[in-house]
């Protein structure tokens, strides 16, 4: 099934703002929620129209879809993902009251188990080279993280010493009656004691910390070609772990500036300079690349500034297929000193050209 743009669900337009689209939403969770309207389709309308807006209203998450489209984001988040982090409280405690948090998150995720915490995200600031956002790379990265304790295998509890909770009796759920403005629901909810697990710790494990500990890790990380400054990389499940699984690790890219080139998105920027002579004359001159020092010819009579593209030998293209180019611009050099034959070559060459001029003689 083709998935319909979250923009065009919630009825918004791209350089929308967050306030106008968390206003169309709310206005879209009244219409179709199941608990109010009496439409059949309200209970698919209503996950749609959620789903958009846990996207839009999530500024790394909006990002990406803008970036990468339903296709490319598809890949790179999970229906969990998606939902992850979004405040169900916060948008439906001014709609419904919060009688419907709970109830919502089983129409996503079904199960109360699914609603254990997962682990946080990790950041990582990795710096790397042109040559490497160029052409792509593999990188060790060395993080500390959060990780099941193996000695008690997540449990947090010393030789297995669970017990079932008295809270709930052991069934990791308890039932409580609320009264909302549509009416009264009776809700079973997670048990908040043992997280609907049933079982609580009796003596804790000493080795861990409710059954994690941080450990140091060394990852590799592949690294696409053709990324630039603030570029994110998402690696799924390497942040820290927790009971409901564990976080994603976030590498935020730093490409080092390079003496030689300036980047202009796909093309990358030299600058050469060349004395009067070979610009007026024409000449070969020596200019680098990223792989290696190439010859250019440049005509007689090139003007200052005068800019040479040279094809696909700039950086591989993030997106799309093949590579930039490079951008040779020639900046034709004025001497800053001249000896005196070269003040007389120049008087002369100026009075060839019908200009009255002298070099100034003994002040520099
Ligand atoms: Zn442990
Ligand atoms: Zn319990």
């Amino acid at each position: 099934m083709t998935k319909r743009d979250y923009y065009e669900i919630l009825g918004v337009s791209k350089d929308s703002n967050k306030e106008e689209i968390k206003k169309a939403y709310k206005k879209l969770a009244k219409q179709y929620h199941p608990d109010i309207s009496k439409d059949e389709s309200s209970e698919e309308k209503f996950k749609e129209v959620s789903e958009a807006y846990a996207v839009l209203s999530d500024d790394e998450k909006k990002q990406q879809y803008d970036q990468f489209g339903h296709a490319g984001f598809d890949q790179r988040f999970s229906q969990e993902d998606i939902f992850r982090n979004f405040d169900f409280t916060d948008i439906f405690g001014e709609v419904f009251g919060n009688s419907a948090e709970g109830s919502i998150f089983d129409m996503f995720f079904g199960g109360s188990q699914r609603r254990q915490k997962r682990g946080s995200n990790l950041s990582y600031e990795l710096e790397i080279s042109l040559e490497e956002a160029a052409f792509g790379t593999e990188k060790k990265i060395n993080i500390q993280r959060s990780e099941t304790c193996p000695k008690c295998d997540g449990t947090g509890a010393k030789d297995n010493s669970l017990i079932n909770c008295t809270e709930c009796n052991g069934s990791g759920q308890v039932r409580a009656t609320r009264r909302s403005p549509f009416g009264v629901f009776t809700q079973v909810t997670t048990c908040r004691d043992c997280s609907g697990s049933g079982k609580v710790v009796e003596t804790p494990c000493p080795e861990c910390n409710h059954g994690f500990i941080r450990k140091d890790r060394e990852l590799s990380v592949k690294i696409p070609a053709g990324v630039d400054n603030g570029n994110q990389i998402r690696v799924s499940s390497e942040g820290n772990s927790d009971k409901g699984g564990s976080g994603d690790l976030y590498i935020s890219i730093f490409v080092k500036q390079d003496k030689r080139f300036e980047r202009d998105e796909d093309d990358l920027v030299t600058t050469i300079p060349i004395s009067f002579a070979k610009a007026s004359f024409g000449s070969e001159i020596e200019v680098p690349t990223l792989e290696k020092d190439v010859k250019l010819k440049i005509p007689a009579g090139t003007q200052s500034h005068t800019i040479f593209r040279l094809r696909n030998q700039g950086i591989t293209r993030l997106h799309n297929y093949g590579r930039g180019d490079l951008l040779v611009k020639v900046i034709v050099d004025v001497p800053k000193k001249l000896t005196k034959k070269q003040k007389k070559l120049l008087e002369d060459f100026a009075k060839e050209s019908g200009e009255k001029i002298k070099a100034k003689r003994g002040f520099f």
